[in-house]
């Protein structure tokens, strides 16, 4: 089974902080393994475990062409064994970005599929089609959350962290947030920050806990107002703190999830959202891997721990 390091929880300081009476740590899922970064590691941990156990050697899953889920499941396979096929959405681009080049090198089979395929993909046929072309293989959901999933994530949060009253992490399809939703004490609040654009995200997850029996002892919020114009969009604001980030703390931040996760406590600190003497811990779910493909993407530079 997938083994990882311990993951730390790191105290930030910062006169805003001070000033508020609020203690904020980090816990850092981005250091937690050299590659199957972050929260990725806790999503595909029992999946993996499961594929083998039901004795496929396969694994297929879905992706866009930067996705930390696709960087992370090719590299997971690899060190469990298991071969793993990657449907990418979109056409190819020659060369491959740094994501896809990265998976096709950890032995990841990759096949690119039109938008409108990849919109198919849950559909019974589509899944059919996809047997027929390669054979036999456990199948992984986009963004890998699933039961399976949730299982993993639950371990996020362990016992020396029951003393925090507040939980923040980012929100995509929700494995994680459903997970930590499970794990919550009754003293504790989870916030979601959604990295969507929509109120949908409510109802969506409202369903996902549902579907999977969670009923939180804690309290639950999600917030869906610091998406920046969308998944993957950003602004010139954002890049910003994410520098500033950086050079207070030296915690390297993504513009897809992370950046939006950490300015949204910012500014529901400023903006007193957090009771006084609150103890916040916000998850870093990692997904650095995909700085490199939006600075080549963009021309915009990112902090980088390799310099
Ligand atoms: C995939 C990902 C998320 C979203 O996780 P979900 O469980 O899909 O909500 C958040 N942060 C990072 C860095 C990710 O790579």
């Amino acid at each position: 089974m997938l083994t990882s390091n311990p993951a730390i929880n790191q105290p930030i300081e910062d006169p805003l902080l001070e000033e508020k009476g609020i203690t904020l740590f980090v816990k850092r899922l981005d250091l937690i393994h050299p590659e199957i970064s972050g929260n990725k590691f806790y999503k595909l941990k029992y999946n993996l475990k499961e594929a083998k156990s039901k004795g496929k050697d396969t694994v297929l899953t879905f992706g866009g062409a930067y996705s930390n889920h696709i960087a992370a499941t090719s590299f997971a396979a690899r060190s469990e064994n298991l071969n793993a096929i990657g449907i990418i959405r979109g056409d190819a681009s020659t060369p491959l970005n740094p994501t896809l080049l990265e998976a096709q090198k950890n032995g990841m089979q990759l096949y690119f599929v039109s938008r409108e395929d990849y919109r198919k993909k849950h559909k019974d046929e589509f899944i059919a089609q996809l047997n027929r072309e390669f054979g036999d293989f456990f199948l992984i959901p986009e963004g890998g959350t699933n039961g399976f999933a949730i299982e993993g994530t639950k371990e996020i949060l362990l016992n020396q962290d029951e003393h925090f009253t507040n939980i923040v992490c980012s929100i995509g399809t929700g494995g994680t947030y459903a997970g930590l939703a499970s794990a919550i004490k009754n003293h504790q609040k989870l916030t979601g920050i959604s990295s969507l654009k929509g109120e949908f995200i409510h109802q969506e997850m409202k369903d996902l806990l549902t579907l999977h029996r969670i009923i939180p002892e804690g309290k639950l919020e999600i917030k869906s107002n610091f998406h920046f114009g969308g998944y993957a969009k950003y602004d010139e604001e954002l890049i910003q703190f994410i520098w500033e980030f950086y050079k207070k703390s030296g915690i390297v931040l993504d513009p897809i999830y992370t950046g939006k996760l950490a300015y949204a406590i910012w500014k529901m600190i400023q903006d007193d959202e957090f009771q006084k003497g609150a103890s916040i811990l916000m998850i870093h779910s990692g997904g650095l891997q995909g700085n490199r493909g939006f600075t080549e993407r963009t021309g915009i530079k990112l902090p980088d721990h390799a310099g």
